[in-house]
């Protein structure tokens, strides 16, 4: 599962299957308001990334 944050305040919007989402979504953070764009592939690649860390 991928930790989605606001870009602005780093608080925690929700957490997505980066398989589970397509396309776009557009969520308003709760704290401060901004809305963040958040894009499937930006997900993938991060997810992506975080598994070539995974050792083993
Ligand atoms: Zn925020």
């Amino acid at each position: 599962m991928e930790s989605i944050r606001c870009s602005n305040c780093n608080k925690l919007l929700f957490k997505v299957e980066f398989m589970a989402m397509h396309g776009r979504i557009e969520i308003k953070c709760g704290r401060c308001g901004l809305y963040n764009d958040v894009r499937s592939a930006e997900i993938q690649s991060k997810a992506n990334r975080d598994a070539t860390n995974e050792p083993g």
